[in-house]
């Protein structure tokens, strides 16, 4: 934007959403120049902070009018870039539409607005019985219109699901400014378009209210921690559980570097620091049958060289062993001045050997990975320490973050689990889809997103020149049968 048109969009962002609803000093912006991915940054020409639908439908018709971009934000915990603003786009931070709109006990829903925090879905509700099921690391902060924007997951998704599975209904504010809603029904005819919103990475509109399934809280729940003296072996046992018949409410695993953080962290429980892995199994449900659970989840532990095996014995202690886990990301920050964070999907069955081959890829890049998985479920989170102080270390890291992703994609997996595309696995896209595949995603944004001016610039690879090359005739063409 130059200084001009800036001004002009100023004022009348102002006369739209008052003045303490516009930041656009430098000094301001500056804390926005990126998400929880901090290798890629960008200053955004302004951030916007609307109270209500109207207000966003009102801004976004002001955008498609001249042709500004623009990028949906929640609180910004995202960790692939997808909320920063690469190019100066405006930023719309959703953070101050944050209420509790309703909950409706006897139909298990709730409605909400984006900006509402997850946790604070589950503490609202808690006196009544019921909580709300995805809960990813960040849930004290993160919310729930970024969590529809990523489908995030989180511990307890392996039994329940992530984001997609909890979102019933949803309004928006598209590309042009329109609102429209979607689902909210026992069933909808039609395209499944709450669907297809979620996990969109905000380049499809604004989501600014979101009906979710809420949850009776379980009758019982039973954890125990399996000190693993083998890594492999851990692995190993992750699909022995799921192959014995049971599908536990959670299904963690951290290995020994992991252990080195999370115990330098500010939540330690003392696992020793030698161990290969640890691995945090919960099952939950009607009380009666839970131990037998428990039983043959111990029973297949016991098969591997475990050291200890302990069963927390209060709720107290089993909230320790979460806060634990929940913070390992950061706990990081501890043992190495930076962490990259990958989040690759993979069969179960598969994790020995894909943590050979990152094993191997540490090597051959001379920087630590640290694994955290929500094991379950085959999501990998490899945690790569850098310095970025050190020249050549940062590129480094994220070479070796694609190569994880590669692997990956080699043995049948794919390159995200939760965290989305973003910014930063764009051109990881390619280990997953075909050009034509990439290109068939592009006309269905197209669609919605036409002048790509929400959230441009995000989750895709650019065009390889022979698909260029492809569009260029295609409306070469078009116009030669126009004229
Ligand atoms: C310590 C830590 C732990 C984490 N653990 C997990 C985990 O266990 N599981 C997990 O899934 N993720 C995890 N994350 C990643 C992150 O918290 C999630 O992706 C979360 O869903 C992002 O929510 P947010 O409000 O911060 O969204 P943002 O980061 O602000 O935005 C995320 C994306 O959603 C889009 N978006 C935001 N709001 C809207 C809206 N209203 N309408 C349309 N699009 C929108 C943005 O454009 C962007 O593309 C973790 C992050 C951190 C820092």
């Amino acid at each position: 934007m130059n200084p001009d048109m800036k001004k002009r969009f100023i004022h009348a962002m102002i006369s739209l959403l008052g003045k303490t609803a516009v930041l656009h000093q430098y000094e301001e912006l500056v804390s926005y120049e990126c998400d929880g991915y901090t290798i890629h940054k960008g200053l955004p020409s302004a951030v916007l902070f609307p109270a209500n639908t109207e207000q966003v439908a009102a801004v976004v018709k002001y955008m498609a009018e001249h042709q500004i971009p623009f990028i949906p934000r929640g609180a910004g915990t995202g960790l692939s870039g997808g909320a920063t603003a690469l190019n100066g786009e405006v930023l719309i931070s959703l953070v101050r539409m944050n209420k509790l709109i309703r909950v409706d006990y006897k139909n298990r829903r709730a409605v909400v607005q984006p900006g509402f925090v997850n946790l604070k879905l589950s503490t609202s509700i808690s006196s009544e019985g019921y909580y709300y099921a995805p809960d990813p690391s960040s849930q004290s902060t993160c919310t729930i219109g970024g969590n529809v924007g990523e489908n995030a997951g989180g511990a307890h998704c392996l039994k329940y699901g992530v984001t997609t599975n909890h979102v019933l209904g949803l309004e928006v504010v598209l590309a042009s400014g329109e609102i429209v809603r979607f689902g909210g029904l026992p069933d909808t005819p039609g395209y499944d378009l709450v669907g297809f919103f979620t996990g969109s990475e905000g380049t499809m509109g604004i989501v600014t209210e979101i009906t979710v399934r809420i949850l009776k809280k379980p009758q019982g729940i039973k954890t125990v921690l399996a000190l693993f003296e083998d890594v492999a072996e851990a692995s190993q046992a992750v699909s022995d559980i799921i192959a014995a018949g049971i599908i536990p409410a959670a299904l963690e695993m951290m290995d020994r570097i992991a252990i080195e953080g999370v115990e330098s962290g500010n939540y330690p429980v003392g696992y020793p620091r030698d161990i290969g892995a640890v691995l945090i199994v919960e099952v939950d449900g009607i009380e009666a049958g839970l131990q037998d659970q428990i039983d043959l989840v111990l029973a297949v532990c016991q098969q591997y060289r475990i050291r200890e095996v302990r069963q927390a014995s209060s709720m107290q202690e089993r909230a320790s062993w979460w806060a634990n886990r929940k913070t390992a990301f950061g706990a990081m920050g501890t043992i190495s001045p930076d962490y990259l964070v990958q989040d690759g999907v993979i069969p179960r069955s598969t994790l020995p050997q894909v943590l050979a081959r990152v094993d191997e890829i540490s090597r051959k890049y001379g920087l630590r990975i640290a694994n955290v998985f929500h094991a379950g479920d085959g999501n990998l989170h490899p945690l790569i320490l850098f310095d970025s102080r050190i020249v050549g270390d940062t590129e480094r890291a994220v070479r070796a973050g694609s190569e994880v992703l590669s692997v990956c994609a080699e043995v049948g997996g794919s390159i995200t689990g939760e965290h989305g595309v973003g910014v930063e696995k764009m051109e990881d896209m390619r280990y997953i889809f075909t050009e034509e595949e990439i290109e068939a995603q592009l006309k269905v944004r197209d669609v919605l997103n036409p002048n790509q001016l929400c959230n441009p610039d995000k989750i895709f690879p650019k065009p390889s020149r022979c698909v260029e090359v492809k569009r260029y005739l295609a409306s070469a063409n078009e116009e030669h049968v126009l004229h």
